[in-house]
C-alpha cells in the first residue's frame, strides 16, 4: 500500500472507533499526516504496519477511586492509567487530577508522551495517568485520602521497571508524597516507582524546574541558529503552575522581559515584568488566585474572566503553559498581529491544529509541546537513574545535562524537519524523529 493511503486508513479505523474522543483524535490528526513522508521512504515500515499497531495503547486499565470527605461522605471519582507503548523503556508519563480528565484526554496524553519520551533519547516508554478528582477547594486530607485510594489499586499496575508515574496538572509534591507513602506501605521501599519526589527522598535536583527552564531551554537553542537570544525580548506566559513559573524564572534570568501569566479566573499584565517571587508566594506557598497579584502591585492590571491569547500588545515569543486548546486559530492570529515570532508549548497541545496552521502559515516557529516540555520528563528520567544508583547529583550537573538534552533535541527536530524536505517544520521533525525511534524498536523486537 501506497503511504497516503495506508496513514488515512490508519486515521479512518481510529475516527470509526473513538468517535467522542475529540482529543485523542486531535492528537492523532496532528500526528499521522507528517509521518507520510517517511513511510514514503521507508517502505518496511508499512509492510510491517507497525503504525497501525503502535496506534493501540498496549493496556489501559480504568478503576474507580473511593474516598471519604471531611463530613463523612463517601465519595467516587474515576482513575486511569493508559500504557501505550513500551517498545524503548518502562511506560513513562505524569498523574493528571483535574475535573476535565477522561479516557479521551488521558489517551492524547500517553500518545504524545511517546514520542516526547523517544525524542529526549533516554530509555522511557509512554504513559500518562490520573483523575477526573479535582483537588482545588479541597482540604489536606481530602486529598491526602483520596491519593491513598487511588495508589491501593495503581500500585497493582506500576513498578520502578514496568511503569513510572509522576506528576502533572493537580499532582505536585504533595500529591505524589501521599502516592508514595500508601506505594511503600504496600509494596516496601523503592523510591524509583514515581519522581517528582522531594528531595528529602530520592527527589532530584531541578525536577521541579525542568520542564519550565527546559522550555526556555528548547527556545534558547532555537534563537542561537539566528545569532539571536532572549535578551529584550517581550515574552507572553499563560499559566501560574509549576511550569509556568520557572519558564518566566528562566527567561526573565535570560534576559527576557515577561509581560503575563494567568489561572482559570483570568490574566495578569504586569509592564514592568512579572514578579515571579510573587507569583511563587501566591501559587506555591498560599494556593491563592493570581488576582491577588495586583494588590501589591498597583501598575499591573488583572483582567478577570479573560485569556492572555486575546489581549492585544507586542510581543515576540509566546510560551503557553497552562492546558490543552488554549489557543485556537483566532487567537493565534491576534498573537501573529501582536509581532510574535516564536510559540513554544510548555503544555500539552495548547495550539488547535487550525492555531498551528495560522502560526505557520504566518512563518512563526512553532515548537511543539512534545519537545518543548520534554524537559519534565527527562528530569524524571534522570531521577530515576540517580534511584538506581542510590546517589544524588547536583543541581549544577543536573542542569548541564537538561540543557544539553534540550539542545539534541532541537537539532533532531530542526535536522529531521530538514532531511524530509519541510525545513522549519518542527512538529514534523519531532513527529518522525519520535516515531522512527519506537517504531525500529518496535520491528526488532518482533510481533
Ligand atoms: N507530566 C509531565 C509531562 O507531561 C512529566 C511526566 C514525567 O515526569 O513522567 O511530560
Amino acid at each position: 500500500m501506497e503511504a497516503t493511503q495506508y496513514v488515512k486508513s490508519i486515521q479512518k479505523r481510529i475516527h470509526e472507533q473513538d468517535q467522542n474522543q475529540t482529543e485523542y483524535l486531535q492528537a492523532v490528526d496532528e500526528f499521522l499526516p507528517t509521518v507520510e513522508v517517511f513511510l514514503k521512504e521507508n517502505p518496511q515500515f508499512i509492510e510491517s504496519n507497525i503504525l497501525d499497531i503502535l496506534i493501540e495503547p498496549e493496556r489501559i486499565i480504568q478503576f474507580r477511586v473511593p474516598w471519604q470527605d471531611d463530613q463523612g461522605k463517601w465519595q467516587v471519582n474515576r482513575g486511569y492509567r493508559v500504557q501505550y507503548n513500551s517498545a524503548i523503556g518502562p511506560y513513562k508519563g505524569g498523574l493528571r487530577f483535574h475535573p476535565s480528565v477522561n479516557l479521551s484526554v488521558m489517551k492524547f496524553l500517553a500518545f504524545e508522551q511517546i514520542f516526547k519520551n523517544s525524542l529526549t533519547g533516554l530509555p522511557i516508554g509512554g504513559g500518562k495517568g490520573g483523575s477526573d478528582f479535582d483537588p482545588k477547594g479541597k482540604s489536606d486530607g481530602e486529598v491526602m485520602r483520596f491519593c491513598q485510594s487511588f495508589m491501593t489499586e495503581l500500585q497493582k499496575h506500576i513498578g520502578p521497571s514496568t511503569d513510572v508515574p509522576a506528576g502533572d496538572i493537580g499532582v505536585g509534591a504533595r500529591e505524589i508524597g501521599y502516592l508514595y507513602g500508601t506505594y511503600k506501605r504496600l509494596r516496601n521501599y523503592d523510591a524509583g516507582v514515581l519522581t517528582g519526589k522531594p528531595l528529602g527522598y530520592w527527589g532530584s535536583q531541578e525536577r521541579t524546574e525542568a520542564t519550565g527552564y527546559g522550555a526556555v531551554y528548547f527556545v534558547k537553542h532555537l534563537l542561537k541558529d539566528s545569532n539571536n537570544s532572549f535578551a529584550g525580548k517581550k515574552v507572553f506566559v499563560s499559566g501560574s503552575g509549576n511550569v509556568s513559573i520557572y519558564a518566566m524564572e528562566k527567561a526573565k534570568e535570560l534576559g527576557a522581559t515577561v509581560l503575563t501569566c494567568s489561572d482559570s479566573s483570568g490574566f495578569i499584565f504586569d509592564p514592568n515584568g512579572i514578579d515571579v517571587e510573587l507569583v511563587k508566594e501566591l501559587k506555591e506557598k498560599k494556593r491563592e488566585r493570581i488576582a491577588k497579584y495586583v494588590e501589591t502591585h498597583k501598575e499591573a492590571v488583572y483582567y478577570e474572566g479573560q485569556s492572555v491569547w486575546n489581549f492585544k500588545e507586542k510581543c515576540d515569543i509566546a510560551l503557553p503553559c497552562a492546558t490543552q486548546n488554549e489557543i485556537n486559530d483566532e487567537q493565534a492570529d491576534i498573537l501573529v498581529k501582536n509581532g510574535v515570532k516564536i510559540v513554544a508549548e510548555g503544555a500539552n497541545m495548547p495550539c488547535t491544529l487550525a492555531a498551528v496552521h495560522v502560526l505557520h502559515a504566518a512563518g512563526v516557529h512553532y515548537c511543539p509541546g512534545k519537545a518543548a516540555n520534554a524537559g519534565g520528563v527527562a528530569v524524571s528520567a534522570l531521577e530515576m537513574s540517580q534511584n538506581s544508583e542510590r546517589l544524588s547529583w547536583s543541581f549544577e550537573k543536573v542542569d548541564g545535562m537538561l540543557d544539553d538534552i534540550m539542545k539534541n533535541i532541537y537539532t533532531t527536530c530542526r535536522d529531521t524537519a530538514k532531511k524530509y524536505g519541510d525545513e522549519g517544520n518542527l512538529v514534523l521533525g519531532a513527529n518522525i524523529a519520535g516515531f522512527e525511534k519506537v517504531s525500529q524498536a518496535m520491528l526488532s523486537q518482533g510481533l
